[in-house]
């Protein structure tokens, strides 16, 4: 069977590419960091679809537990899709930014997708396909995320030159970069913030988890066979660059 190895698959954006994969036939082994509960529910959630699934505790930003991960079985038997979704966006104004801050923020947003990614190669199956998580602010910045924009900005470059070197061995990597998605980053939302994001997404909505996940379907299935290297701009027109 094939497996796919999504992090920061137990809520969240994570949770719905880890339901979608498992309904396109992968068995899926999801990371969490501190939510193990959601973790645990979205592996039932799967196998009571009728799908293999598991969930292993790692925090990316700790080596030692990232090789652990790398010893699960289900990696050592060959991963054939890898989604680096982990995120963490703290808003803090660009002003106010300290170092300790920012290098919070890139240890777990970049360096933690490299640290996993690193752990994993050797594992890949032969036609891998990597997804990497984004976001529109890796390219248009933010007042109130300099730290996020710039680890979402270095991880989209990074998977990019990635792709280029994996291509010749027909492994695919690829980027989505998501607009305003309906999870806990907006949790803290008032209603009027929310209408006034609303209205400025030219489709007039926003992003469901589910929209990133039938994205990251289609980028790791065959209909996208010629694709690589590519950052697509899931946000409801958005930000178009
Ligand atoms: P959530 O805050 O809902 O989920 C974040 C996920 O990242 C959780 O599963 C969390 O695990 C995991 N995580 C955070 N820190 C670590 C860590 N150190 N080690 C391992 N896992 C970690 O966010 P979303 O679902 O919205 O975001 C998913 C991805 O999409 C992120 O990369 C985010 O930057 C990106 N994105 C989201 C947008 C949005 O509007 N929602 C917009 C653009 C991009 P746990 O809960 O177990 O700690």
């Amino acid at each position: 069977m094939r497996t796919a190895l999504v992090t920061g698959g137990g809520r969240g954006i994570g949770a719905a590419i880890c339901k979608k994969l498992a309904s396109d036939g992968y068995r899926v082994l999801l990371t969490y960091c501190n939510s193990s509960k959601p973790a645990e529910m979205v592996v039932d959630d799967i196998r009571n679809s009728g799908v293999d699934a598991v969930a292993a505790n790692c925090d990316v930003t700790d080596a030692r537990e990232v090789a652990l991960l790398a010893t699960h079985p289900w990696v050592t038997e060959g991963v054939d899709v890898l989604v680096l979704n982990h995120g963490r966006y703290d808003r803090i104004d660009a002003k106010e930014l300290d170092l300790n801050h920012l290098r919070r923020t890139m240890s777990t947003n970049f360096e933690g997708a490299f640290l996993v990614w690193d752990a994993v190669k050797p594992r890949l199956s032969e036609e891998a396909r990597i997804c990497v998580i984004g976001s529109q602010l890796g390219t248009r910045g933010s007042p109130h995320g300099a730290d996020y924009s710039a680890s979402k900005a270095a991880l989209s470059i990074w998977a990019r030159s990635l792709a280029q070197s994996l291509a010749p061995e027909g492994k695919r990597v690829n980027v989505i970069a998501p607009g305003f998605v309906d999870t806990d980053i907006l949790a803290g939302d008032s209603p009027e913030k929310r209408t006034s994001r609303e209205q400025e997404v030219p489709l007039k909505r926003i992003g469901t988890p589910e929209d990133i996940a039938g994205v990251v379907s289609f980028l790791v299935g065959e209909n996208s066979s010629y694709i690589t290297g590519a950052v697509i701009h899931v946000n409801g027109g958005l930000y178009l660059p």
